[in-house]
């Protein structure tokens, strides 16, 4: 099976075997030595000299870790929003008793700055500024380092991000664009099953943390870090995933972050090239396209859900359609972590022969 949705994705043979070993004592010398190794290498995958820490959990629950580690009931935020995810992030932090004020931006656009400094200027009260780094439910990468530095640099906000479909695809700089709280998840460009979320978290994330006063227990990162002092996570962790985390972190750093970012920039260029040489459109202008996922119109006529259906059907290639209101109008073709420019050929070959069966004459 061609599996092209963005996360889970498709895991080369070697990470997949690593997840066959037996179990080890997660309070024993090998998990520390393990966790230790992995941590320092995710420090670097994410471009901070901050703390980070490896939740046993989705992407979801390092957002949430994020709130509730940094904010108290009745803080008022900013979140930006450019789609489902987006929209996530404010949710959690309205559900946790949050002042939100919510910024958003039409479906298949990024966040203006400009917007975020009227907002930061008119509401001085602002604690943080929350926003997702690469939206994966429209297939738009946000310019964070602009966004980070009105939030930070203009406002000295606390900035907490959602990487969760960006870290280890796309340069993000943690500490230089000033994020204080990154979080991401395995199943994206990790090459990992789901599982496991990954969080940094800054100087200034600690000293919010003293004051935020939202519920936590699971996601305490106070007990995270009294843990990993003596290389252990606080409660039990997914162990198989956490040996195919150890290999598969070498295998990017030995790759080298920038080749895989090229190798991210190339897929996404390949498959936006193959999409409008199909004669369909890209959802967002393609300036702001995503290298992680590429979101493609559905063409006036055709039932999305039928074309997805028979992408699979015929030609075991699976796509994922749109989200919410974007159900029906858009699909969405994965391209994060392990993904070669001929499985993406074969996405856009199954494409040309499914289209025209469904009243679409392809170029
Ligand atoms: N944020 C973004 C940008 C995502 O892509 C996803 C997963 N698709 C999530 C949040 C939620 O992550 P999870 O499903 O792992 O909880």
């Amino acid at each position: 099976m061609n599996l092209r949705t963005p996360g889970p994705i498709p895991l080369p043979d070697d990470i997949l075997e690593t997840m066959s070993g037996p179990m080890i004592n997660h309070r024993g010398p090998e998990f520390a030595e393990l966790l230790n190794r992995a941590t320092a290498r995710l420090k670097q995958v994410f471009d901070t000299e901050s703390d980070l820490y490896v939740i046993t959990g989705s992407g979801t629950a390092a957002m949430e870790a994020a709130v509730v580690n940094t904010l108290s009931p009745g803080d008022r935020v900013i979140n930006l929003s450019i789609g489902a995810f987006g929209d996530r992030f404010a949710q959690i932090a309205e559900i946790f008793g949050a002042e939100v004020t919510r910024l958003s931006f039409p479906l298949g656009t990024t966040v203006d700055p400009d917007a975020l400094r009227k907002a930061l200027r008119n509401d001085s009260e602002i604690k943080a500024v929350l926003v997702t780094h690469n939206e994966t439910s429209t297939g738009v990468t946000n310019d964070l380092e602009a966004v980070a530095g009105v939030a930070k640099g203009e406002f000295d906000k606390l900035v907490l991000v959602d990487g969760i479909s960006s870290v280890a695809s796309l340069p993000l700089r943690t500490d230089a664009w000033g994020c204080d709280v990154v979080v991401s998840a395995s199943q994206k460009g990790w090459m990992l099953p789901p599982g496991l979320a990954f969080i940094t978290f800054s100087e200034r994330a600690w000293q919010a943390h003293a004051e935020a006063r939202m519920p936590r227990f699971y996601f305490d990162m106070a007990q995270y870090r009294s843990y990993l002092e003596k290389g252990q996570p606080p409660y039990t962790p997914a162990i198989s995933i956490m040996f195919a985390m150890d290999l598969a972190l070498k295998k990017l750093l030995d790759e080298g972050m920038g080749s895989v970012f090229e190798r991210h920039a190339g897929i996404g260029r390949m498959t936006r090239q193959g999409i409008k040489d199909l004669g369909l459109s890209l959802f967002p202008e393609e300036s702001v396209a995503s290298d992680t996922v590429t979101a493609v119109r559905v063409p006036d006529g055709v039932d999305g859900a039928k074309l997805n259906g028979l992408l699979r059907e015929e030609h075991d290639v699976v796509l994922a359609g749109g989200q919410a209101e974007l159900a029906g109008k858009i699909f969405r073709i994965g391209h994060m972590g392990y993904c070669t420019p001929e499985e993406i050929q074969d996405v856009l070959d199954a494409l040309a022969q499914v289209l025209p069966k469904l009243g679409f004459a392809t170029k």
